[in-house]
């Protein structure tokens, strides 16, 4: 059995390292003997997504989201997602990429960007990026779990009744600046903010979507642990780090 990782646009939508979470992806599955393999599709390359296992798509700048929305939306690849996501498909969606998931992008000088409203959730361009370290209190199949990781949009994300945050926003932003939720999640697909170094710093995360795609395969036994020591004392401290400096924001 070959895990099948579909990298949607991986020219346009990929920055500040939003790579590291495929490499994390595929280096813990190896490393427990799971072989993988990762399609890279690009603008206007077809994709059979009821073939896949995984999808991932990272952030991009407006012009690029501009783009993809049109590869999304003017073929059948955005409502071919929509219906695979509804079948069980497992997806990670960053950022901008995220954000064309959703109803629209609003961007900034009024311009809409039309998204293919998997998620039930929009996006307005506001005043001043949200910028940052960020930790998020959120729950993984049922265990509590403290996420970190790294945000910079200008974009402001709202959540409709259809979906519910990935988490709750601890330090940082996260969605939008107003309300503290973080990200979306809607069956296995899953939104986020956080950027290339979501899944390495957060392997409880990385392991809860391969056991999502195991378990569609029909495979539900346990994943053999990994050694994360290194993993766990780079959350710690951006944990005691961006929490600590929180609390001095707040006295100063
Ligand atoms: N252009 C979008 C915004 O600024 C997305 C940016 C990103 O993916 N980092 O909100």
């Amino acid at each position: 059995m070959k895990l099948r990782i579909a990298h949607l646009y991986p020219l346009s939508m990929n920055i500040y390292g939003d790579r590291g979470n495929l490499i994390t992806l595929t280096r813990r599955c190896e490393w427990r003997g799971i072989d993988c393999e990762i399609i890279q599709v690009g603008i206007g390359q077809p994709v059979e997504f009821a073939k896949c296992d995984i999808v991932f798509v990272g952030g991009g700048q407006d012009r690029q989201q501009l783009a993809v929305s049109d590869d999304l939306l003017k073929t059948t690849k955005g409502a071919d997602l929509k219906q695979a996501v509804a079948d069980g498909l497992v997806l990670l969606s960053i950022c901008g990429g995220y954000q064309l998931l959703g109803h629209h992008f609003l961007a900034g000088g009024g311009r809409k960007i039309a998204g293919t409203g998997l998620f039930d959730a929009w996006t307005e361009a506001g005043a001043g990026r949200l910028i940052g370290n960020i930790v998020v209190d959120c729950s993984l199949a049922e265990a509590a779990t403290t996420l970190v990781g790294f945000e910079n949009h200008s974009g402001r994300t709202f959540l409709g009744a259809g979906v519910r945050p990935l988490g709750t926003v601890v330090s940082g932003f996260g969605n939008n600046d107003r309300d503290r939720t973080e990200g979306a999640i809607y069956h296995n697909a899953f939104g986020s903010y956080m950027h290339g170094s979501l899944l390495p710093k957060n392997p409880a995360f990385a392991d809860h979507l391969i056991r999502l795609a195991l378990g569609r395969r029909g495979r539900t036994e346990q994943l053999p642990p990994l050694d994360d020591r290194l993993e766990d004392v780079a959350r710690t401290s951006v944990i005691s780090r961006t929490v600590s400096g929180r609390k001095r924001l707040r006295f100063f």
